[in-house]
C-alpha cells in the first residue's frame, strides 16, 4: 500500500487510496492534521504532533517546528542534548503519519507519495526523500503541492474538458498553477509562485503593529515574548476574518500597546502583499498562453484562502467566485493520495494521466565577450525553460574561451535572472578539455529532469566523446548512503511515546501552557488539575483514564473560551 503524505511547514496530513477515493487518515488524537512539531520529553523521550506543539512556549528548548524550512541545508535544531537535522526531524513527523495509516489500514506502510512546494531546489528534494527513507518509507514519488491541490480537485470534479487555475496561498508561500483536463489526461499547463508571500506575512503585519504602537525594538530578541505576540496575532487575523475585527493588549517589561483593527483598516494595510499576489498569476496566465478570461474555475487552496479579502480579491481578479468544494488543509493529501492510488494503477483511476511541468528555469552559468573583446562572467544560459513538460532532457553546447584553456566548469543553477548570481546555485563540475586538435569543438551539456523534480546534468567533451556525470549531491548538505544508516540507527533507538498515550500527553502539555499563561487562583487551580490527572495515569486503569481525560478535556477548553488569560503575553 502507497499512501500520500502532505509534509507541511506547520501541518502534516496522511492519506491513502481506499474504495475508489481518497481517504484522510486520522491520527492517535482523532485528528487529521499532525501538527509538524517535535519535542524531547522530561524523561528524554519523543513527542510528535499536538503534544509537542503544546510545548513550543512553554519548552522551547526542547521542541522543534518550522524545520521544513530547513531542508536542504546544513542547518540543526538543538533538542535537549543532541543536534537533529532537518530531514531527521521530519523523518519522526512522518514515522508518526505512518503508524496512523498503519493503525487506520491494519497492515504494513512502507511506500509513500510525499508532496514538496513546486519551488523546491535539487536539494531540498533530495533531502525529503531521505526523511523518508529514514522514517522507513520508500519514497514512490516527490509531487509538487500544487499539482497534488489540482489533482484532488480535478478528479473531485469529475473529469469534464476544463481550465483551471489553482490559486494557494499558504503559511510562507504563493503557489498558482494552471492546469488543463480533457479525457482523463490533466495536464499542469504553468506553476508560479512568490515563496516569500504567505498567510504569515499576514499575521506579521498585526506583530508590527505592537512595535509601532509602544513595544521597543529590543522586545524581537525576547523569544517567549515574540512566539506569543505572534499567536497572539495569528489568532486576531483569524479574528478579523471571522468576526470583522480584533484588539488585543501586549506588554514588554514596562512597555504596553494594544493592536486594534476592523476588516477595513486590515486590508489597507495587507495592500502592499494583496499587489504582490498578481505577479505569479500574471506569470503562470503567459507562461501557460492563457487569458484570464478562459479559465473555467479558480480553485483554492492553502488556510491564508480562508481570509475573507483574499477570497474578495480572487473574485475581483477573475471576475467569478473561486470553487472552494475542498478544505484547503486538506487538498494536497488528497491528491498526493490520488496520487497514490495512480502508482498502484487503481482500476477507478485506469483513464487518469497526469503530466507536470518543472517550475523554474534551470541553467548553467557562462562568460560572454564583450563588444570591445575582452570577457564578462556571471551570465545565465538557461537550458531547461520554466514551464517545460516533465521529464525532459535537454542538450546544449559550450565553447572554450581560449585556445589555452585546459578546462570548462560548468556551474548549475535553478532561477530566472540573467545573472548567476541572482540565481539559486545547485552544484558545479570541472571539465578537462585538452588544448589541441578538436579543442574548439566545446562540450555538450545535457540537463535531464526527472517527473520527481530532481536533476541530472552529464556533460560530455565533444572532440573525445567523455562523459562526465555532475552528482549534484556533492554539495555539503548531502548524506552519504553511510551517514544514511548511522541516522537510521540512532532514530531507531530513540524512545518514541507509545501512539496509545499521546492524546493524553498532549492534554497535559496544553495544562501546562495554560499554567504558564493564567494566574493567580486559576493557575493554581490548573496546577492542581495537572497533578490529579498526571496520578491517574499512574493507575494504568484505562476506564478512569478515559473519564478523567474527558474531564480534564472539557475543564480546560471552559478556562481557554472563558478567557482567564492573563492580559498580556508578556506576564
Ligand atoms: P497551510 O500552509 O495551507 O496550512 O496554510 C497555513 C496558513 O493559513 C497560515 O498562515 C494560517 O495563518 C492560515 N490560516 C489558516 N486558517 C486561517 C483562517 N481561518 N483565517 C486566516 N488565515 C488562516
Amino acid at each position: 500500500m502507497i499512501v500520500g503524505i502532505d509534509l507541511g511547514t506547520t501541518n502534516s496530513l496522511v492519506a491513502v487510496w481506499k474504495d475508489g477515493g481518497p481517504r484522510l487518515v486520522p491520527n492517535a488524537l482523532g485528528s487529521f492534521l499532525t501538527p509538524s512539531c517535535v519535542g524531547v520529553d522530561d524523561d528524554g523521550q519523543i513527542l510528535i504532533g499536538e503534544a509537542a506543539r503544546e510545548r513550543l512556549q512553554t519548552h522551547p528548548q526542547r521542541t522543534a517546528s518550522l524545520f521544513k524550512r530547513h531542508m536542504g541545508s546544513m542547518r540543526t535544531s538543538r533538542l535537549a542534548d543532541r543536534d537533529y537535522r532537518p530531514e531527521e526531524l521530519s523523518a519522526l513527523v512522518l514515522r508518526s503519519l505512518k503508524a496512523d495509516a498503519e493503525a487506520f489500514l491494519g497492515e504494513a506502510v512502507t511506500e509513500a507519495v510525499i508532496t514538496v512546494p513546486a519551488y523546491f531546489s535539487d536539494a531540498q528534494r533530495k533531502a525529503t526523500r531521505v526523511a523518508g527513507e529514514l522514517a522507513g518509507l520508500k519514497v514512490e514519488r516527490l509531487l509538487n503541492e500544487p499539482t497534488a491541490a489540482a489533482l484532488a480537485y480535478g478528479l473531485h470534479d469529475g473529469g469534464t474538458e476544463t481550465q483551471f487555475l489553482v490559486f494557494d496561498l499558504g503559511g510562507g508561500t504563493f503557489d498558482v498553477s494552471i492546469l488543463e483536463m480533457f479525457d482523463g489526461v490533466m495536464e499542469v499547463r504553468a506553476s508560479a509562485c512568490d515563496n516569500m508571500l504567505g498567510g504569515e506575512d499576514f499575521a506579521n503585519l498585526l506583530v508590527e503593529q505592537a512595535f509601532a504602537n509602544g513595544i521597543p525594538d529590543k522586545a524581537r530578541n525576547d523569544a517567549v515574548f515574540m512566539q506569543r505576540l505572534v499567536a497572539r496575532a495569528e489568532s486576531a487575523k483569524r479574528d478579523i476574518g471571522a468576526n470583522g475585527s480584533a484588539s488585543f493588549d501586549v506588554r514588554w517589561e514596562n512597555s504596553e500597546a494594544n493592536v486594534a483593527l476592523d476588516a477595513e483598516a486590515f486590508e489597507k494595510l495587507s495592500q502592499p502583499l494583496m499587489d504582490r499576489l498578481w505577479r505569479p498569476i500574471e506569470r503562470a496566465l503567459r507562461d501557460a498562453r492563457i487569458r484570464a478570461a478562459d479559465l473555467n474555475n479558480v480553485v483554492l487552496a492553502g488556510g491564508a484562502t480562508r481570509m475573507p479579502m483574499i477570497r474578495a480579491l480572487a473574485t475581483r481578479m477573475f471576475g467569478r467566485f473561486p470553487v472552494i468544494g475542498l478544505n484547503p488543509d486538506e487538498v494536497v493529501a488528497l491528491g498526493a493520495a490520488v496520487q497514490a492510488g495512480l502508482k498502484m494503477k487503481d482500476k477507478a483511476l485506469e483513464e487518469t494521466v497526469m503530466t507536470d511541468v518543472c517550475p523554474y528555469t534551470l541553467g548553467t552559468g557562462v562568460i560572454k565577450r564583450l563588444d570591445n573583446g575582452s570577457h564578462a562572467e556571471g551570465f545565465y544560459a538557461p537550458i531547461i525553460q520554466r514551464n517545460t513538460v516533465v521529464p525532459v532532457s535537454r542538450v546544449q553546447r559550450f565553447f572554450p574561451v581560449s585556445a589555452e584553456q585546459k578546462a570548462i566548469r560548468i556551474d548549475v543553477y535553478q532561477g530566472e535572472s540573467r545573472l548567476v548570481r541572482d540565481n539559486i546555485k545547485l552544484g558545479e563540475l570541472d571539465v578537462q578539455v585538452q588544448p589541441g586538435p578538436g579543442h574548439a569543438d566545446g562540450v555538450d551539456v545535457r540537463f535531464t529532469y526527472d517527473v520527481n523534480g530532481l536533476l541530472e546534468v552529464e556533460v560530455m567533451v565533444v572532440a573525445t566523446g567523455i562523459v562526465q556525470r555532475l552528482v549534484i549531491e556533492s554539495g555539503e548538505t548531502h548524506m552519504s548512503p553511510e551517514e544514511i544508516a548511522k541516522r537510521l540507527a540512532t532514530l531507531s533507538a530513540l524512545k518514541i511515546h507509545p501512539r496509545d498515550t499521546l492524546e493524553n500527553r498532549a492534554l497535559l502539555a496544553r495544562a501546562e501552557r495554560l499554567y504558564e499563561q493564567l494566574l493567580g487562583d486559576m493557575r493554581e487551580h490548573v496546577g492542581q488539575m495537572i497533578l490529579h490527572f498526571e496520578q491517574t495515569l499512574t493507575t494504568q486503569d484505562t476506564q478512569r483514564i478515559a473519564r478523567d481525560a474527558e474531564a480534564f478535556r472539557k475543564a480546560l477548553a471552559s478556562i481557554e473560551t472563558d478567557g482567564y488569560f492573563a492580559p498580556d503575553p508578556g506576564a
